[in-house]
Order: C-alpha cells, then structure tokens, then sequence
C-alpha cells in the first residue's frame, strides 16, 4: 500500500507539473530533479512559511544569503575536507552501493516496527485500562527488542567512531543483511566517500580548486560577527539562510528524498556557553511544532537521537516522518558546540570573538542549529496531502489536501460558461483578488473537470462565476475539502478567502 502511494506521489507529481526528472528529454540525470509550474509555488510558500516563522517572528533572529561559492580554507576548518562522508558497502551480484550505516538501521527498523504491533495489540485487548509506559517497561518480547536495537547501535557506533569500517562489515554480516535487489550477501568492504562537488576556479595567478558548499551554515559562521557587529546583536541571537546546497550522494534513490543538489533552510542560533542545552531543548520543540501547526497527523513524526555524533556535536536529534517508505529525517537540530567558530578563528587567524559587555569578556559563543531540507519538507506534504476519496456510487476524487496558505494557488476563478459576459466578471474578479491571492483563471471544460483539477493541485476554493451572477452580484464558492458549496457576495470574497488561506493564520499558531 505505501509502495503504492510513493508511486501516486511521484506520477501526480509529475502529471499535474510539481516535479520533473531534470534534463528530461535527455533522459535525465541521476537524483536532480526541477519543480514544475505548481511545485515552485509550493516550494516557495513551504521557504516562506519557514522564512516568516524564524525570522519574522523572532525579534533576535535575522537573515542572510551568503554565497554558494566559499573560499576552499572554509572547507577545511568545517572539517569537510577531511571529514565529510559516508561509509558506503557494494553489493557485488545487484552492483548496487549501499550506505553501510543506513542498511543497518533498516534492520533495526523491523524490531521497531514488531514492537509498535504488540503495543497496538495490547491497546486494543486492554481498552481504557492500557497504561503504555509499564507495558514497553515489562513485556518481554519488546524489551528483548529494545535490546538488540540497542547492541546494534552500540556497535555501530564503535565502528563508525573509530573508523574501523571492518567492524562495521562483520555487523552486517552478522545480522545477515542481504541487498534488497539481489537478496545476496556477497558484499565489498565498507569504505568512506566524500561528499564534496569541487570544481575549479580561474585568476590572474592561475587555477584554484573550490567546492559547491554542502551545506548552508558555514556561510552563516564567516559571517557572523559582520551580522552581529552592523546589526548590534547581543547573545543570544539567531542568522537563517536559505538556499542551495550539493552532495555528491552515491546512493541516490527516492526522488526528491536524496538529491545531489537540493535546498537547505537553516538558522544557526548564538548563545552563551553552557546554556546550549536549554536552548537545543527549546529549538527540538518549537521545530517539532512548526511541523505539527500544518495539520499533520502528529503520529506521523518522532524524534530520532544521533548514534553518532558528527564531528562538532555535542548533541544532536532528527526530526523523522513517517513516509510511505518508513521513518526518516527531514529536519536535523544540532547543538554544535563552539567547534566552527573555534576552527575559523585558527584557521583564517581572525578572532571570532563576541564582546559581552556585561562581563567585559571576549567568548566564542555556542552555536544550536536547525537544519531542514526543503525537498523532503515538500515530500512530506506531498506523501501526507494526496488522497483517493471515495465519494459513494463508485466515484473517487482524486485531491491533493495541502495545508490551505501553502497550495499553490489560493482560489480558481472559474465562468461556467465560456460567453454572455460571465468571462467579463471573472475577469474583473480576478483583477481585484490577484493583488492578495495567487488565482487560478480557467474556462475551458465542464465545471466538474475544472473542480476536479484544482482539488488535485490542492486550490483550497474555487469561485465559480454563473448567470445570476451578472443579477446578484453572487458567486458559488466550493471549498476543496468538505466540497460544500455557498453563495457569497462578490465583495466578501477578498475576507473570506483571507480567513481560509491565509499565512497570518498559520503562522498565529506558532505564536
Ligand atoms: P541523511 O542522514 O538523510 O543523509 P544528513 O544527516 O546528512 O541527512 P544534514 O546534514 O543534517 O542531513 O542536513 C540537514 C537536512 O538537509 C536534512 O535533514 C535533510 O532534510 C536535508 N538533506 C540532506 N541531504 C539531502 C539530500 N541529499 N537531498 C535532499 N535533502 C537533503
């Protein structure tokens, strides 16, 4: 069934223009893709209901858009060149390469999902009287599990932490993982690779080598005193930067899941030393309910604690959603320690010190970030919105149930007929709404295809324009969710579509 839906999602993903393979005609290229006609709207109102969140509402966080292209030292202070990679095995029979780590946590992810059957199972043998917590406490087969989920990360993590891959190798051995395309445990080694793109860059005195950053924040960390000095920022304060960011991921596979160049929204938040975990605590769950306040089913996310802890964390969490292909990140907070700031005040010899005039000191102040991927943010909604409704004596509709503010349009603006001057009065009523509203204008077909298409690109009301109209200067407004229908005055439409749309209301939630 989830196979099933995945594969809805990328075909209406495609057929209604939200996302297609790049360079199609070429026949494509590996895990890149481009947003369509209807998936940059919602792509840019997911950066915006992010943007007006971080930014807008906090009166000590401001933005930034730094450049893609860094100079090489930056890469080298983060650790990237050095560091930044990912243990990968090959399955010699299917060919295919597989991330070591990722492959383990699928197997663990089958003990997971056992246990959340024999809790569903109680529930329901003990009603009302179910006390969740004992249960998971006590039950054998779940606390028999629990543990092998937790000698699996053990090790696991000694592997990966002492980088002696053989450890990991004779895990998968041991648990007898087999490649999900041949069945066949015949593996290679596992070995490291760097995710860095690198390309080259011409001067007067010759070429240099430079890298696509593979992340937004570096670009936030050289900036921070410039941000921090002309905006007098005092601690703690955050920076939020959107943009581009490119991995060379080996394993690139699930759509818009893992791409090799895809966009990043991330705000590295400043504090003083020693108060990172409040803060880190704080942002786990303002972001958890930034995900929630969209209206999705909340027990479609969890928390997700690093096993292993990347070379500048000293905490570290993931967001995960339930996708139609299981649990995975789509946000990551980070407590990163002082670790940048530190590297850049030794590797480019500038100090990178706030002054705190309270005390009179110069600290490195501690940095907790949040980091979300805009792809996976529109999965989300894409694999949580489209729905197969069934409408009683063999109909369906298929509708694309996306949060109102962030469809990408707000409401069509639909003449039944094509003549008698009722395009006239469309026209004029989208004249007036356009300045508020992203509208959709269509005559063309019956009323009910035209309903049909904007309930499968998600347009939460349509208006349709008919002959009383021209008497009584009323429309039919549908709504995409209940479809009920209702006569509106021309002149309320702008309030009414305000109240059911709007960004304001989303985002009054957060506040
Ligand atoms: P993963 O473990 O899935 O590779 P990550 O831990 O490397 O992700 P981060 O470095 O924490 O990811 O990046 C922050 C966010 O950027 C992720 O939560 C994810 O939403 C997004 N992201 C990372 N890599 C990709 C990618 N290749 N394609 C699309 N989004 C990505």
């Amino acid at each position: 069934m989830s196979e099933e839906l995945f594969k809805n999602v990328i075909s209406h993903a495609k057929e209604y223009g939200f996302v297609f393979p790049s360079s199609e005609i070429y026949d494509g290229l590996a895990a890149v893709y481009d947003y369509g006609q209807n998936g940059v709207e919602l792509k840019n109102n997911i950066r915006e209901y992010w943007w007006k969140s971080m930014v807008q509402l906090h009166d000590n966080i401001v933005g930034l858009d730094a450049s893609i292209f860094m100079a090489p030292k930056v890469w080298k202070a983060s650790g990237h060149v050095d560091g930044f990679s990912d243990p990968m095995i090959d399955n010699k029979d299917s060919k295919k390469r597989y991330r070591a780590d990722v492959l383990i946590e699928d197997y663990q992810e089958k003990y997971r999902v056992k246990n959340l059957k024999e809790i569903n199972k109680a529930k329901k043998r003990f009603g009302d009287d179910f006390d969740e917590a004992q249960f998971i406490a006590t039950n054998p087969n779940i606390k028999r599990n629990n543990q092998k989920i937790e000698d699996i990360d053990a090790r696991l993590k000694e592997g990966l932490e002492s980088g002696e891959l053989q450890k990991v190798k004779e895990l998968i051995d041991e648990l007898g993982i087999a490649c999900p395309v041949s069945g066949s445990k015949n593996w290679t080694e596992v070995r490291q690779f760097n995710l860095m793109y690198s390309t080259q860059m011409s001067a007067t005195d010759g070429e240099s080598q430079i890298y696509l950053r593979p992340e937004t924040a570096q670009g936030i960390f050289v900036n921070y005193l410039n941000v921090q000095k002309t905006g007098r920022m005092k601690l703690p304060f955050g920076i939020a930067q959107t943009g581009k960011a490119f991995r060379n991921e080996i394993v690139a596979r699930q759509f818009i899941m893992r791409m090799k160049e895809f966009e990043q929204m991330e705000m590295q938040f400043f504090v003083q030393p020693g108060t990172e975990m409040k803060w880190y605590e704080y942002w786990k769950e303002h972001r958890l309910k930034w995900h929630k306040n969209l209206g999705t089913n909340p027990e479609k996310y969890r928390y997700h604690d690093h096993v292993k802890l990347a070379h500048y964390a000293n905490a570290a969490v993931d967001i995960e959603y339930d996708f139609p292909f299981g649990f995975k990140e789509v946000e990551g907070i980070h407590s990163r320690t002082d670790f940048d700031l530190q590297q850049h005040e030794e590797f480019s010899g500038k100090k990178q010190r706030y002054f705190d005039n309270e005390t009179n000191e110069n600290i490195i102040p501690y940095v907790v970030e949040t980091s979300i991927g805009l792809d996976r943010m529109f999965l989300v909604l894409m694999s949580n919105s489209l729905q197969e409704e069934d409408l009683g004596e063999g109909k369906t509709r298929t509708v694309l149930k996306l949060p109102a503010a962030l469809a990408p349009f707000q409401c069509a603006i639909l003449p039944v007929v094509k003549k008698d001057g009722l395009p006239e009065l469309a026209h004029e009523i989208f004249k007036d709404l356009k300045l508020d509203f992203n509208c959709y204008y269509e005559e063309k077909d019956s009323i009910g295809k035209r309903y049909r298409r904007q309930d499968a690109i998600g347009t939460p009301i349509c208006i349709t324009v008919d002959h009383e109209s021209l008497e009584d200067s009323e429309v039919t407004i549908r709504f995409r969710d209940s479809m009920e229908q209702r006569r509106v005055k021309i002149e309320e439409l702008s309030s009414i579509i305000s109240k059911e749309v709007s960004m304001k209301a989303l985002l009054k939630g957060l506040v």
